[in-house]
């Protein structure tokens, strides 16, 4: 992810070169998360989340639908630069949502907590024709979720986001698997059963692999993009395979991608 400054005004609004038709929409002024994932790639993981004012992100909001590069299709990510349903950030995110109420355009919110009855309240009230929210809840590990992501809820309850549907609730709801970690493979059933109890509607499993440094003390983040980050392992193609045979052999059957952008896409676009 290249974190450009789209419109060069004070906060920025991320944007992915290769890419134009989608924009990460920055919730916290740091680009800070207390949830600690001992693997995530933002700046100042580990660190508090500092809320961007309301009447500034309004400004920001409006900098960004106005500018020529910003359709009705464009994308728009939250959650890439910290955790968007913190105490510290549910505000701002709600606010962006209910900012885009009445607008066509898909948005995707990654997460690794239980959407709140607060924001839910706020997506019913989104525009009929507009699609339904796209949530990206991710779960990279059971086994060693309280170990490599010390502040997160427990995948149990992460994947109660997996009952929100698009009629009820308007939500679509995918299980993501960003980044990868290897030896993952080993918790394949695991994964199965927990995805089978309440399937979720699409899984993505990302596209690099990465693995945790050794020494956490030295190296309190856990991966460096420029250093950790290796290209989509065997395994991790091999994790796709197995986790859709596994849950074949439960009797579900639910869609595999490896890019979060494009499960939005495809699973926004199936319903129009
Ligand atoms: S919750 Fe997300 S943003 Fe926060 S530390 Fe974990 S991976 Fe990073």
């Amino acid at each position: 992810m290249d974190k450009d400054i789209l419109l060069g005004s004070g906060l920025p609004v991320f944007q992915n070169h290769h890419d134009n038709s989608r924009v990460f929409v920055q919730l916290s002024e740091n680009a800070g998360c207390p949830v600690g994932c001992k693997y995530c790639y933002i700046p100042n993981v580990g660190q508090e989340a500092r809320p961007i004012g309301q009447s500034t992100m309004a400004k920001h909001l409006d900098d960004l639908t106005t500018a020529d590069e910003f359709t009705n299709e464009t994308l728009v990510s939250l959650g890439c630069d910290t955790e968007p349903l913190l105490p510290e950030t549910i505000d701002t995110t709600i606010q962006v949502l209910e900012y885009f109420r009445n607008r066509p355009n898909p948005i995707q919110l990654a997460t690794k907590f239980r959407l709140p009855e607060s924001l839910l309240d706020v997506i019913k009230l989104r525009d009929i024709d507009a699609p339904p929210l796209q949530v990206s809840t991710s779960v990279t590990t059971i086994r060693n979720a309280s170990r490599l992501e010390p502040g997160a809820p427990n995948p149990t309850v992460r994947a109660e986001n997996f009952q929100l549907n698009p009629e009820e609730h308007r939500v679509v709801s995918i299980a993501m698997m960003k980044p990868y970690i290897r030896g993952t493979i080993d918790e394949v059933e695991e994964f199965a059963d927990l995805y089978a109890e309440t399937p979720p509607a699409g899984i993505v499993v990302g596209t690099l692999i990465a693995k945790t440094r050794r020494d956490q003390r030295k190296q309190p983040f856990a991966l460096d993009s420029r250093r950790d980050h290796l290209p989509l392992a065997d395994e991790a193609y091999q994790f796709m395979d197995e986790i859709a045979q596994h849950m074949r052999d439960r009797g579900v059957n639910v869609p595999i991608w490896n890019s979060a952008a494009v499960a939005t896409r495809a699973l926004l676009s199936l319903r129009k």
